[in-house]
């Protein structure tokens, strides 16, 4: 079946391309169409045609189309996360927990959509009354990446319908389907035509043509640094909203006091998990001197048990690096290490499995300093590394030295320091005794400094970007 671009509410026929499974490239998961810059154009011409009954639209009609998505999400969650697991490489419980998510997010947002509010106040001058309001935004540009394939176009596509904006989104190439799947919920869920249009294709040329939209009002964008300062420059030009969410170099601190098993259970999951490829894994583990060497050789324990293989196979802990590219990069990053002088502890082999795919054993680095590249550049793999540090002080300052500013986390049992690390922790997110990854879905996520940019996505915040506030005075 070829999978279609939805836009104006039809089914547009157009060149397609094979979307291939990491874990056997043999496989084609599915044929997905390719829009042109035409169809991006002709797709943002539909979502604004649909604006203003859109965002008039009824309450219940938002709230009933939402709730329907959640429900067929979350009854379909074994064929979705299946689907996941094929395209993206997950393994199949991290593929339906994703989906799980998902169902979550729409259902979440459903309940919003009945209890969006304002505020009123009287004026300064007597006999006026203000009334503070959020109305939609208007068009949104949604472009996604393909480390969730579903739940990052959930938490982006749920509070833009719930706001009543109209969506042209652009998924990631690596995972149409998961993307197809949504879409094709939502539009059977009820959505009038033109409201959520579907623009597979490549970033440089359908991303490019949202980007050069003057029909655009905002964009709404999770990918890399390079991508994202390019998006934030066109809404610059634009004068339009814009909210980046890019990558992470998130510090997992270890100090002398913390419970091994809770930190190294903390640090596998953060760092391996999802094969490495989640913005906010624990790319640094910042160890001070006392537990060092046990936690380095309790780490390591662990990776050697773990089993690495087909994500769709019962018992594998972490799936295949989702494409040629990226596991170009993870080695890369695994000879710059080397030369820079880290060691190499455990991992960093390619594997062969049964079926081809690109299997990549979980890397960690001992003996590594804060300046290097390893521990300044984000990978997005299986590749993690200590580094040593004398105590809590240099601990705080080494895991707040990066570009980014996503996540951070502490493993101690001490009070003391979990309550300074959580006020000074430079990053929108911070966990004490948990993986910097693994968020909950109705709370603020975002990060600082070179992670994120604009207002936080998900929960109630999530109105601050896909609203704009109006204040109304009115003279009795
Ligand atoms: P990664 O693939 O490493 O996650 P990218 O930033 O390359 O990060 O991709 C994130 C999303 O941005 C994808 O949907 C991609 O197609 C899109 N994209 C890439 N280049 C552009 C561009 N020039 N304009 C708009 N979107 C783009």
């Amino acid at each position: 079946m070829l999978h279609q671009n939805l836009i104006d509410g039809e089914w547009v026929v157009g060149e397609a391309v094979p979307n291939i499974n990491p874990s056997d490239t043999n496989e084609v998961v599915g044929e997905y169409a390719l829009a042109s810059k035409a169809d991006a154009e002709t797709a943002i011409a539909a979502a604004k045609a649909a604006l203003p009954a859109w965002s008039r639209s009824g309450l219940l009609e938002r709230q009933g189309i939402l709730r329907k998505a959640a429900d067929e999400i979350l009854a379909r969650k074994e064929e979705l996360g299946t689907l996941l697991a094929r395209e993206e490489g997950k393994t199949l419980a991290e593929g339906i927990g994703e989906t799980v998510r998902a169902a979550q997010i729409f259902d979440f947002f459903a309940g919003e959509a009945l209890r969006l509010s304002g505020e009123t106040v009287p004026s300064v001058r007597p006999g006026i009354g203000v009334e503070m309001t959020r109305e939609a935004v208007g068009v949104v540009g949604i472009i996604t990446p393909w480390n969730f394939p579903i739940a990052i176009p959930a938490w982006k596509i749920a509070p833009a319908l719930c706001h009543g904006n109209t969506l042209v989104f652009k998924p990631a190439e690596l995972v149409p389907g998961c993307a197809w799947a949504i879409v094709d919920i939502l539009h059977r869920a009820g959505l009038p035509k033109g409201v959520l249009n579907l623009v597979m294709g490549k970033g440089s040329v359908v991303g490019q043509a949202i980007l050069d939209s003057r029909d655009v009002s905002a964009i709404t964008f999770t990918g890399s640094v390079s991508t994202g300062k390019r998006v934030a420059a066109a809404c610059a030009e634009h004068m339009r909203k814009v909210q980046l969410e890019m990558g992470g170099k998130n510090p997992l601190v270890v100090l002398d006091d913390a419970d091994l098993d809770i930190a190294v259970d903390c640090a596998v999951n953060g760092a391996f998990f999802a094969t490495g490829q989640r913005c906010t894994a624990s790319s640094r583990l910042v160890v001070t001197e006392g537990i060092h060497d046990r936690f380095v050789n309790a780490v390591t324990e662990k990776l050697k048990s773990l089993v690495i293989d087909n994500a769709l196979k019962q018992g594998t802990h972490i799936g295949p690096v989702v494409d040629q590219n990226q596991l170009d990069q993870d080695e890369k990053y695994l000879a710059v290490g080397r030369d820079e002088g880290a060691t190499l502890a455990f991992g960093g082999e390619r594997l062969n499995r049964e079926t081809p795919g690109f299997y990549l054993q979980p890397a960690l680095f001992t003996d590594t300093k804060p300046d290097m590249r390893i521990n300044r550049e984000e990978i997005f793999g299986p590749v993690a590394s200590v580094i040593r540090v004398k105590d809590y002080e240099e601990a705080i300052a080494v895991a707040n030295d990066t570009p980014f500013g996503l996540s951070s986390g502490i493993c101690t049992t001490s009070l003391k320091h979990a309550t300074h690390f959580k006020r000074n922790a430079e990053a929108g997110m911070v966990m004490v005794n948990l993986p910097t990854a693994g968020v909950d879905f109705h709370v603020p996520f975002g990060g600082r400094k070179g992670s994120s940019y604009g207002p936080r996505e998900q929960g109630r915040y999530a109105a601050e970007f896909y609203t704009t506030v109006k204040a109304a005075y009115t003279q009795a």
